[in-house]
């Protein structure tokens, strides 16, 4: 039987560094803040989800945005 651990080194360590700075999860280029649409802003209405996009992929992500 094999155990298999997933360690994430960087979900403890990553804290004190800069926050602001989000990158694609996928590609790790910077992420660029665009606006939400009118169906999101309907449905998320009043919640801190900001929209952001990456240029170099083509991902669209939302990110919590609570301080
Ligand atoms: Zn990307």
């Amino acid at each position: 039987m094999t155990a298999e651990f997933h360690i994430k080194p960087q979900a403890t360590a990553n804290t004190s560094t800069s926050s602001t700075e989000l990158t694609c999860r996928k590609c790790k280029s910077p992420l660029s803040r665009i606006k939400r649409s009118a169906f999101a802003k309907f449905f998320l209405f009043g919640l801190p989800f900001k929209k952001y996009m990456c240029y170099k992929c083509s991902r669209k992500t939302y990110r919590w945005a609570a301080k």
